[in-house]
């Protein structure tokens, strides 16, 4: 099956309809590290999952609230229509399956069927963004122009999947692939660079021996964004900075950079920059929570649940990471039993079917 991505990502580039620079990264097929093992792949996937059910029966509250209303959250809350305590998923879990379903169902990432599995799909706490997009969708708009021009998060939190078609044969395809899953709903700056920076991090996670240095993550995310962004201007919604105006990868080499330098409290940094679904301070967050604890599954996403505000996306982008660093097999089993693995209202256990079929795909043996 020819892949088309490449060309399309060209044309894209050509009628300058795509909100990205034309890097000569693009050429370049990923690093050729060690064949990464299923258990990694399963980890960032199974992270994302767990991320995002952790975070969603307590998303946008200011982290001091919630500590008032729940505790240090550490498990699955009571879910509030369900009425058990099992982990559900939102928007994230939902449209990171869907996309490996597609890839699983065609054999590579084709962004008009994705879209039209979002369409078709009734998804749980969709964002404004995925709404806007999918709006156009309904009304025939082609799947290369839907995109918004708005950097909310919705994108990045579920653009893993991505790298499940590389793991054994590593190609730029992957760039192309991450940039057009990206453009269909978000065509901006910040949130194509963003996915661009976690699916080139999330790669090395997947191979990595150990946990990378703290100062790798914001030299690794400021590279791959001053590769990618183009010179559009963001604001911080913040009254808590000096007014800043610039791109994400300036926020994070000023304001990321200083907290840890400075060793600023993560969750009191996060306050200052504030960690809502604007990709400004989701990224943010996600570095400064991984520089801090990557080394530990269960820590960082447990900060990322308790001490963000949109924390069922910021949980599920850390989980993703941390998963693929640590692999499955470092899940704690309370989370992975507790989980329900749907991804609609009456099919339980759905990811995990997904991922079996993955790892046959794959063709690695069964655990
Ligand atoms: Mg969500």
């Amino acid at each position: 099956m020819p892949y088309r991505n490449c060309e399309n990502l060209d044309r894209l580039l050509n009628e300058n309809s795509i909100r990205m620079r034309p890097s000569a990264f693009l050429a370049e097929p990923p690093y050729p590290l060690s064949r990464a093992s299923f258990d990694r792949f399963e980890g960032m996937m199974l992270g994302l999952a767990i991320g995002d059910a952790l975070g969603n029966t307590s998303e946008s509250l200011v982290p001091a609230e919630r500590e008032r209303r729940h505790g240090e959250i550490r498990d699955y809350l009571l879910h509030r229509v369900l009425a058990d305590r099992r982990g559900y998923p939102s928007d994230d879990t939902q449209l990171a399956f869907r996309t490996l379903e597609q890839i699983l169902d065609d054999g590579h990432l084709a962004p008009d069927r994705l879209m039209r599995r979002f369409q078709n799909d009734r998804i749980f706490g969709i964002g404004g963004t995925v709404r806007a997009a999918l709006h156009n969708a309904n009304l025939g708009v082609p799947w290369d122009r839907c995109g918004v021009a708005r950097a909310g998060n919705g994108a990045l939190m579920r653009i893993a999947p991505v790298l499940f078609p590389y793991l054994a044969n590593p190609s730029r395809e992957l760039w192309a692939d991450t940039a057009l899953a990206t453009m269909i709903t978000h065509n901006d700056s910040m949130a194509i660079a963003s996915s661009l920076a976690m699916v080139h991090a999330l790669w090395q996670c997947l191979h990595h021996d150990r946990p990378p240095e703290p100062e790798w993550w914001l030299e690794t995310f400021i590279a791959v964004l001053r590769e990618f962004e183009v010179d559009d201007q963001y604001t911080s919604r913040s009254p808590h900075l000096p007014p800043f105006q610039g791109t994400l990868w300036q926020f994070l080499d000023r304001y990321v950079r200083r907290a840890y330098r400075d060793g600023e409290a993560t969750r009191i940094a996060m306050d200052t920059w504030y960690s809502g679904a604007y990709l400004l301070e989701t990224v943010s967050s996600v570095t400064l929570l991984l520089m801090r604890y990557a080394g530990n599954l269960e820590e960082a996403i447990v900060r990322a649940v308790n001490d963000t505000h949109d924390n069922d996306s910021i949980a599920a982008i850390v989980g993703a990471a941390a998963g693929a660093l640590h692999g499955k097999s470092a899940i704690p089993p309370r989370w992975l039993e507790g989980l329900s693995g749907r991804t609609r209202e009456n099919d339980d256990g759905h990811i995990f079917r997904l991922l079996d079929r993955a790892r046959q795909v794959s063709g690695q043996p069964s655990p």
